[in-house]
């Protein structure tokens, strides 16, 4: 398995290179978040030993049994990317170095809570349902440009960007295209996008941050 990951990983990172290199871009200024949901601590540690540091987990729960030990032995950073509930909110905060799927007020309002009883910021991205899918998480599209108004003046600095999954049967282009230009328009630095299905579309449209898990870690 250790081989396997670590294989992976250097093929991914090669297309990410590529991608970024056919997109005018540099490949470092791409980073991969290694997507571990439903991966065992095992998968994780031969991540880190292959020097991928930067992770993705769905479930806080999930995130705080794998990393807090992993973490004493690397500097390593974890995003919380999945729909996030409000009693979460607190442990998130207090294990996350990134919060992906910052997407309601009420959400806001309990991660200034959570940030202010545990002295710790992590940084927050702003997740838009690009798609108007009823059943998924993200901000509506038309809300989004009040609500990341707001967080800005409420987060500061600790906003740094957006994040999206788009449709699944849909061709991820526009809605990719639509999160890029919605960051630039509101000064944010960074787009969260792509997956292992489309990472280097996302990259081609400007992704800055693209979360790949099965293409590393093997299908769930
Ligand atoms: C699972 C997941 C990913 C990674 O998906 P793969 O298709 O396995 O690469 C990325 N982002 C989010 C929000 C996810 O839930």
């Amino acid at each position: 398995m250790t081989d396997q990951i670590a294989d992976n990983l250097r093929r991914v990172q090669d297309r990410i290179a590529s991608a970024a290199i056919a997109a005018g871009r540099r490949p470092e200024d791409i980073t991969l978040v290694a997507v571990s949901k439903t991966k065992p601590i095992e998968a994780v540690a031969a991540a880190l030993a292959a020097g991928q540091m930067v992770f993705g987990e769905n479930r806080v729960q999930e995130a705080a049994v794998k990393f807090p030990e992993l973490r004493a032995k690397y500097p390593l950073s974890l995003h919380i990317i999945g729909g996030l509930q409000t009693n979460k909110v607190r442990d998130a905060v207090r294990i996350a170095d990134a919060i992906e799927s910052l997407d309601r007020p009420k959400l806001a309002d309990a991660i200034a809570a959570a940030i202010a009883r545990e002295g710790r910021t992590p940084k927050l991205l702003i997740e838009v349902n690009t798609g108007q899918e009823p059943q998924k998480s993200g901000i509506a599209r038309d809300d989004a440009d009040r609500f990341i108004d707001d967080c800005k003046s409420r987060f500061g600095e600790a906003l740094i960007g957006l994040m999206c999954v788009p449709p699944h049967d849909e061709d991820p282009r526009p809605h990719f295209t639509w999160l890029a230009d919605r960051a630039a328009r509101h000064g944010l630095a960074t787009v969260s996008m792509g997956m292992s299905a489309d990472f280097e579309i996302a990259i081609a449209c400007g992704a800055t941050w693209v979360r790949v898990g099965s293409a590393i870690f093997g299908s769930r």
